[in-house]
Parts: C-alpha cells; sequence; structure tokens
C-alpha cells in the first residue's frame, strides 16, 4: 500500500487526511526506518508495507469503534513498541490524549522523539511493565479505552490491560485468526478482573493480508486490588 493508496483507503473509509496528518505519517515512516537501522523496532521496513501494516493496521480500530476518530477520549495503549497502535490514532484523531506503556526504555526513548518531530500533544510515555504500572494509583483504572497489539495471549493480556481501564470503560484486543480460541482460555480471568465480552468484530485486510479480530471487553466492576501481579506472573501462571 502506497502512502496514496493508504491516503484513498481511508478516504473510502471517511477519513480524509490533511497534509499536516499526511506529512506526519511521512515523518514517522522516516523516523521508524532511520531509527531502525540502529535499535530494533520493527521487522517491517518497506515503505508499502509500513503504511499497510503498521499504519492502517493500527486505524483498523478507527472504523471498528469510530468514537476513537472523534471524541476526546483517554486511552492507553499497553506494549506499543514502536507506536502501534496508539500513534496512527492519535495522528488520525489529535484530541485522544494518549498513554504509552512499554517495558524497553529504548522504544519509549524513541517514541520520546518521535512525537516531539510530530508535534503531538497530550503524549504521556511511561518506561515500566504494565503490572506494575497498573498498580500505580496514577495510571490504575484511570482509561477510557486501553488497547494492546501483538503483546501476550489473551488470557495473560487481560492481567495486563483490564486494570488499567476504568469502569465502564473497554479494553479492545487486537487479534489475529487466534481470537475465538485464545477467548475460550480468556473466560475466566475476563471475569475475574472484573470485564465482560460486550462485542467481537473481524476486518479483512486488503491485499489479502489476512483477518485482524477485535475483542472488545468491558470493564463492568473494580479488578480486585491484587490483580496485577508481579511482573512475569501473569504470563507464567495465567489466570485459569
Ligand atoms: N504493539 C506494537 C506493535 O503492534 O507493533 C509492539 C508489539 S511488540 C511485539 C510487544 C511490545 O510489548 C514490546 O515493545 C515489549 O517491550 C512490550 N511488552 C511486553 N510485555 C510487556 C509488559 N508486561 N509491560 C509493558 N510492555 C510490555
Amino acid at each position: 500500500m502506497k502512502p496514496e493508496e493508504f491516503y484513498q483507503a481511508l478516504a473510502a473509509k471517511g477519513i480524509e487526511l490533511s497534509d499536516t496528518q499526511k506529512k506526519q505519517f511521512e515523518i514517522y515512516f522516516h523516523e521508524l526506518v532511520e531509527t531502525n537501522k540502529v535499535m530494533n523496532l520493527t521487522t517491517i521496513i518497506e515503505e508499502d508495507q509500513v503504511y499497510l501494516k503498521h499504519f492502517y493496521d493500527s486505524l483498523v480500530l478507527d472504523f471498528v469503534d469510530e468514537k476513537l476518530l472523534t471524541e476526546e477520549l483517554t486511552l492507553c495503549d499497553v506494549g506499543s513498541g514502536a507506536g502501534f497502535p496508539s500513534i496512527p490514532l492519535k495522528i488520525v484523531n489529535p484530541k485522544l490524549k494518549i498513554t504509552i506503556v512499554d517495558s524497553l526504555n529504548k522504544r519509549i526513548k524513541f517514541l520520546d522523539g518521535l512525537v516531539n518531530k510530530l508535534g503531538l500533544d497530550d503524549v504521556t510515555l511511561v518506561h515500566g511493565r504494565a503490572e506494575e504500572v497498573g498498580k500505580n494509583k496514577l495510571y490504575r483504572e484511570q482509561f477510557d479505552i486501553v488497547t494492546a497489539r501483538a503483546v501476550a495471549a489473551l488470557n495473560i493480556l487481560t492481567e495486563l490491560c483490564l486494570p488499567l481501564s476504568k469502569v465502564d470503560g473497554t479494553f479492545i484486543a487486537m487479534k489475529s485468526e487466534k481470537a475465538p480460541e485464545e477467548l475460550e482460555h480468556a473466560t475466566y480471568s475476563i471475569q475475574v478482573l472484573g470485564g465482560k465480552v460486550s462485542d467481537q468484530k473481524s476486518f479483512e485486510l486488503p491485499n489479502n493480508e489476512g483477518i485482524r479480530n477485535f475483542i472488545f471487553i468491558d470493564k463492568v466492576k473494580n479488578t480486585p486490588g491484587k490483580y496485577p501481579r508481579k511482573p512475569g506472573t501473569p504470563a507464567k501462571k495465567p489466570l485459569v
């Protein structure tokens, strides 16, 4: 997907990018590829692949949940890596207030430089493990939306993400074809952590690049204080 095709594909979904926003994606691509020469950020570096598999793929969230496009929501992106999905979402809707949590400080430093170059406001970068950040009252149960793409299996991810969602907020897990299987194994953890599956949506990426599945988990009650457990425990002993 060349940049022009990216703009057209978004326009077909009702998202008309301004020249400033197009330039921001250009800068993002440039920074990602240049920094990747000295720091491992992504294996996807071809322009048409970055536009499709990182930028467009992140923005599919806007197609499945339109309030992300227009509303002034607080959003926490857990394990954002080089900024996906939250930085593309923020470029498209500058009103979003985003917080990015990642345990690798070099990625947080990359994002710090990127956010400055893109001139984005209301972006908070947190270096830390979600297990610890989810215990910190500055972040615990503070967000309207929590997202995670390519971070962990759903039964682990729920323990990293649901503690950050406010009651009445939503954790949206971005998953591949294996979503139904992952959901089956996460039923218990979702319930224990105060969540309830409210919706599931699928979206087919262009150029036969596969299916994206979105699992919407509403936070219906507070997460018990003992969760998240200490760093590493959710992955070693997922709640089942
Ligand atoms: N979401 C990005 C994407 O889709 O391209 C990055 C995915 S990358 C495979 C996973 C990221 O999650 C890494 O940057 C890693 O440092 C971070 N991560 C993994 N476990 C984490 C945890 N417990 N807390 C915070 N970040 C974590």
